[in-house]
């Protein structure tokens, strides 16, 4: 993996031929055999050859935690980050760089617990990139910590008798934030409709954030095994304006016609029930988009320092 400081300013990879799925692979990834995260990146790496994503014009950020290993096993440039700041680092990325294609992999410490106002703030800003939540409901990479999303009464390390309060559900918050324009769930474990979300979150014009339920062998192995062996517990949204897929029926036999432009009913799906729901909760692209307030007359060099100097002098004594 290359660094995002020589991504700035030159290219170590100038693609010119087709990529295929090997020529986004980087570094084995190390995370714990049958640990759900394989599963996301093998995804993400059939999205970026499908979709013949240029390494040198995409990015990965990171935060801290087991899934933000992402970015050293998938041949781009990134920035494995601070704990909880990883939406920081790719806003501002974004911003500057906005023909760049960015991606943020967070897990839910790191992304509704210590990063949880940057999650707010990004949400809103509604800047053009892709947010996966990989959500294993535990702290998986400290060994064992209570986390914002770990179910009430599974004991971790820190909570030994269970975790005492209601589990956060990120989907039901992300809907509730001011200029939300995308939200989905998927599971890892069920790959065509991991793929169709990353792929309609990819194509989505906006922040789109994607909450990948995630399993952790280690740690929590038991919290998703239902969903698992009881497929009448899945429920796949489906519609033409979000995802559709098919050849999951004959196993997801649960499934809702879901338009995800009404942010009313995705507010009330959202909320926790027997079931797991599957699917685009929500999708506007009308919504602003916080880069487009940067759309400024191109200045040269001596008017950004005329400009400057005009603005100082206001504050000269
Ligand atoms: Fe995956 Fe859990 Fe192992 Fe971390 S501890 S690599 S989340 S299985």
């Amino acid at each position: 993996m290359s660094s995002v400081g020589c991504s700035l300013f030159c290219s170590v990879f100038e693609d010119e031929h087709e990529l295929a799925m090997g020529d986004y692979e980087s570094a084995q990834a190390r995370w714990c055999p049958g640990c759900g995260d394989h599963a996301v990146l093998t995804a993400m790496q059939r999205l970026l050859a499908e979709e013949q994503l240029r390494r040198e014009s995409t990015v990965f950020v990171s935060g801290i935690g087991c899934s933000s290993r992402f970015p050293h096993y998938i041949k781009t440039y990134g920035f494995h980050g601070l704990h909880g700041r990883a939406l920081p680092v790719a806003t501002g990325i974004k911003l500057h760089r906005p023909e760049l294609d960015v991606f943020v992999v967070m897990g839910d410490g790191d992304c509704v617990s210590i990063g949880a106002g940057h999650w707010v703030h990004a949400t809103r800003y509604n800047m053009d990139m892709v947010a996966l939540l990989l959500d294993n409901e535990v702290y998986g990479l400290t060994k064992n910590q209570t986390s914002p999303t770990t179910p009430a009464g599974h004991a971790t390390n820190t909570q030994p008798y269970g975790s005492y309060l209601p589990a956060m559900n990120p989907v039901e918050a992300t809907l509730g934030i001011t200029n939300a324009s995308f939200v989905a769930q998927t599971a890892e474990w069920i790959p065509p409709h991991l793929y169709a979300t990353l792929k309609a979150a990819y194509r989505h014009n906006g922040f789109a954030f994607v909450r990948i339920l995630q399993r952790c062998p280690k740690f929590t192995g038991d919290i998703f095994q239902r969903y698992i062996q009881s497929p009448d517990m899945v429920e796949l949204m489906e519609h033409e304006a979000g995802i559709e897929t098919p050849a999951l029926h004959a196993i997801y036999k649960n499934q809702r016609r879901h338009d995800p432009s009404d942010l009313d009913a995705a507010r009330r799906l959202a909320e926790t029930d027997d079931v797991v729901r599957l699917g685009i909760f929500f999708r506007d692209e009308t919504l602003p988009r916080y880069e487009e307030t940067r759309a400024l007359p191109a200045f040269t060099a001596e008017e950004r320092i005329s400009i400057l100097n005009e603005e100082f002098d206001r504050y000269a004594v």
